[in-house]
């Protein structure tokens, strides 16, 4: 099997956290900044580290960054320079370009040029410690969609010896239980008549209206 390429422009804490935990999976991580004080702190954790001004289009050509699978953008601060790298990369014809943006309108921007998945870190950690904040039972949220979300929660009070049928989580709700978690063991897809014990983990997913419902009645 042919390992896949990456390279991750920015190393600010996104960027190199992203760097370092590919490397650290096994890949091939390029990883470059314009800084150099920052390419010295992470060319030991990293299989390349180059020191390059990524709107620079010749810089980028000559790093061959074309023949990467995937590129990462994590620019943030710097907008003009986050669009300008995205556009470069997208003539050089990066077969995915994931990019980080740091407001609604300069990911909107992003899409429009072509960026293949733009995430925004900042806002999504906040919404999932948000929900946490709501109530510690519930552990991650995942928003999938403005509409659809996931949600972790652990499972509490009357939920405790009762079965999925019994606790009707799809009428009352309009959610699905896709999986519980017992021990560390994920049961996918699980029956109606599973039973949930303590220390289970539920993992739903439904509307954003229907999972704060069913968030809101178990926040004891
Ligand atoms: P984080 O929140 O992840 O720490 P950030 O969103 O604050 O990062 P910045 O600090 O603006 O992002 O940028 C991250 C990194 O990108 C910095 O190390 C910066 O030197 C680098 N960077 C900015 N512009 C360029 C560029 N044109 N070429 C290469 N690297 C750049």
């Amino acid at each position: 099997m042919v390992r896949k390429q990456y390279a991750v422009i920015g190393m600010g804490r996104f960027g190199s956290s992203i760097a370092q935990s590919l490397y650290g999976m096994g890949f091939e991580v390029l990883a470059i900044d314009s800084d150099e004080h920052r390419i010295q702190e992470i060319s030991d954790k990293v299989t390349h580290a180059v020191t390059a001004d990524s709107t620079d289009e010749d810089a980028l050509r000559a790093l061959g960054l074309r023949n990467f699978d995937v590129v990462v953008v994590a620019i943030g601060q710097d907008i003009q320079a986050s669009i300008l790298t995205t556009l470069i990369l997208k003539e050089l014809g990066v077969p995915m370009l994931i990019v980080k943006a740091q407001s609604d309108l300069h990911g909107k921007v992003l899409n429009r040029i072509g960026a293949d998945k733009v995430v925004f870190p900042e806002r999504d950690m906040g919404l999932r410690v948000a929900h946490h904040l709501i109530s510690p039972n519930i552990l991650d949220y995942i928003e999938l969609s403005p509409e659809y979300s996931i949600v972790e929660i652990r499972a509490t009070g009357a939920m405790l010896g009762s079965n999925l049928r019994e606790m009707d989580i799809r009428a009352k709700y309009m959610c699905n239980v896709m999986a519980i978690k017992s021990n560390n063991v994920m049961n996918i897809a699980p029956h109606a008549e599973d039973r949930i014990k303590d220390g289970d983990v539920l993992v739903v997913v439904g509307r954003n209206e229907d999972l704060r419902k069913f968030e809101m009645a178990h926040t004891e």
